[in-house]
């Protein structure tokens, strides 16, 4: 994929030119490349590091929008010691102020945090410090910003960087509600340069943060957000935590990894389980113990080998350079959070996976917690396309990185490092089984004012002799068995395709599958429906399924009725009539 260069959107009004340090400042530098080298010992500059600092310590407001890895600290720390006065940084990750506090100090940078876990004398002194001129940097969480303007107001402020900016989105999935606060920065200190810092950028973010943090004067950097030395992986879920294993045993033995679950119950399963495996893994959510929560963290961090088994609770702000792995047993909710977690892996560029297991049981669940979940109608139609363009990505017979890239509005070719590009999937024409399962749904609509979720849809398809369809009479269903010729399995996957390319839709309380208005020109043959072949379906079954059904005596009589039905069907005027098959397969 190729780079892209920064993208400069308009200059600030107000450059004010850097002062040189004061001789009594211990870390303070007199250019940022002397900063680089002296303090944290590196070369060279990185992508658009130098010319973001050079705009910051010449007093003008950016943003910047950088993967995660790609070296955003360095854009604040920097100025934060060439231009006079303390560098604030405004970050949600209290969690971690600490450890980034303890960092620093090592690097000889005079650094401090306020946060709402401190004792009052305790923050009292970090106040000295900064009235006194002592500090180069202090990290300060965003709900104490009301009550430390007086104090930001008597002392010189050299910046202020907002990390994690994104957070300041409402639609986003990480909103922290006093991120609406910081549009008092501006307001407050027009003198002082802003720089809003992010990993996460979709065009609606950016424009969104942009907004609400005041900056349209900024300069907006765009790195390219691609990760190339991450092999994107997406597969079909069998038994997740038996694949996971194989990948771990083959692939990564012994490596550092994070594994993503949806639910706190499910993490400590997997962590058990895969300990029980003997692999050395750790829980981590939001409901255990804090300090065992530290306790993991800090040995993910500082062992070497150790398999972090978390919720989206665990990541943000980790920076642990040689994880192998990021994989997500369950389905992410949207593709910025995905690609946020998976960023994690391979920060120091060395080959690095990120796999996916995903199954249509997840897309129910996710419809379902969206439709259940806090909020009106627009967060969930917002919810809703986040989801949906993340089942595309899944379900897509393209190059992965090029469809993740393009979701961040970078064009790129096909990459070769990811499943789809190394083995790429074949497709077919899924017209016919679409319209199998598509009628099926209009029928139990129609003539019984049903409908189901996909494990029943399934079996009805499949001619299965369930309890459930004999006390429902499905089985004198006229599409009843009509699916015979292609395994459960497969019907599923053909579900969530459809939902993927918006040919079906999960509605309501119980996450039944509807038609949606798509749906009608597949069903009246207007509309060719390419599906992928997946893992191992029985290539006699998937060749059948192409050509004309082998029917036998019973299902002939079905269709039989069936073309009976659809002649008295295309009579009907108040509502369109459906084709059930092409005439191929009624043949
Ligand atoms: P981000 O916040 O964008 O996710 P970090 O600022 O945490 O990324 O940086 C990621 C890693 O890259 C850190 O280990 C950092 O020290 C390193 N890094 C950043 N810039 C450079 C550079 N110019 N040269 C070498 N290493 C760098
Ligand atoms: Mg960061
Ligand atoms: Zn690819």
């Amino acid at each position: 994929a190729e780079r892209r260069g920064s993208r400069v959107a308009r200059a600030s009004s107000r450059p004010s030119p850097a002062r040189a340090p004061g001789i009594a400042a211990t870390a303070k530098a007199a250019t940022p490349l002397e900063a680089l080298t002296r303090v944290w010992g590196y070369d060279a500059f990185r992508g658009e590091q130098a010319q973001i600092i050079d705009d910051i310590v010449a007093g003008r407001d950016t943003v910047v929008l950088m993967p995660t890895g790609g070296g955003k600290s360095l854009c604040y720390q920097i100025p934060s010691l060439v231009r006079e006065g303390t560098g604030v940084v405004i970050s949600p990750l209290i969690a971690l102020m600490h450890d980034q506090v303890d960092a620093l100090e090592q690097l000889g940078v005079r650094a401090a945090y306020l946060n709402s876990t401190q004792s009052i004398d305790e923050r009292r002194a970090v106040e000295q410090r900064l009235l006194a001129g002592e500090l180069d940097m202090l990290y300060l969480a965003p709900e104490r910003l009301p009550v430390a303007q007086g104090l930001l107001d008597a002392a010189p402020i050299a910046l202020f960087a907002i990390d994690e900016a994104h957070c300041v989105s409402q639609w986003g999935h990480d909103f922290r509600p006093d991120y609406l606060q910081l549009q008092v920065l501006g307001e407050r200190w027009p003198d002082v340069p802003r720089v809003a810092l992010t990993a996460t950028a979709t065009a609606e973010t950016r424009a969104e943060m942009i907004e609400r943090l005041g900056l349209h004067d900024a300069r907006v950097y765009v790195s390219s957000f691609d990760r190339p030395n991450i092999q994107y992986r997406i597969a079909p879920k069998q038994d997740a935590k038996a694949q996971l294993l194989r990948i771990i045993r083959d692939e990564h033995p012994g490596a550092a990894g994070i594994v993503y679950c949806l639910s706190r119950k499910s993490v400590e399963g997997t962590a058990a389980w895969l300990q029980a495996q003997g692999i050395d893994a750790l829980p981590y959510h939001a409901g255990l113990d804090a300090r065992l929560r530290a306790a993991n963290q800090q040995r993910f961090l500082r062992e070497d080998g150790v398999v972090m088994v978390a919720t989206i609770a665990f990541g943000m702000g980790i920076d642990k350079p040689d994880v192998r792995f990021v994989a997500h047993l369950d389905l992410p909710k949207s593709v910025e959070g995905y690609y946020q977690e998976t960023g994690r892996a391979g920060r120091d560029g060395e080959p690095s996976t990120a796999w996916l297991a995903y199954g249509l049981q997840d897309v129910v669940q996710q419809r379902r917690m969206i439709a259940d979940g806090e909020g009106d109608a627009q967060r969930k139609r917002n919810q809703t396309l986040h989801l949906d363009a993340m089942l595309a990505l899944c379900e897509t017979v393209e190059c992965r990185r090029q469809q993740l890239l393009a979701y961040f509005g970078e064009q790129s070719t096909p990459c070769g490092n990811c499943d789809t590009c190394l083995t790429p999937p074949e497709s077919y024409d899924g017209t016919v089984p679409a319209q199998k399962l598509l009628s099926t749904i209009v029928r139990l609509q129609r003539e019984r004012r049903q409908a189901f979720g996909a494990g029943h849809l399934v079996d009805i398809l499949v001619g299965a002799d369930t309890e459930r369809i004999r006390t429902q009479g499905h089985d004198r269903l006229a599409t009843y068995g009509i699916g015979s010729d292609l395994p459960a399995a497969q019907w599923r996957g053909i579900v969530r395709q459809l939902l993927a390319q918006g040919l079906l839709k999960v509605q309501g309380e119980y996450g039944v599958i509807a038609i949606t208005d798509a749906s009608a020109a597949v069903l009246a043959g207007e509309r060719e429906v390419r599906l992928r072949h997946e893992a191992k379906a029985p290539a006699k079954a998937q060749r059948r399924s192409e050509s004309t059904l082998q029917l036998d005596d019973v299902q002939q009589s079905r269709f039989q009725s069936l073309r009976a039905w659809r002649a008295a069907t295309a009579k009907e005027q108040a509502v369109p009539a459906y084709v059930v098959f092409n005439d191929k397969t009624l043949a």
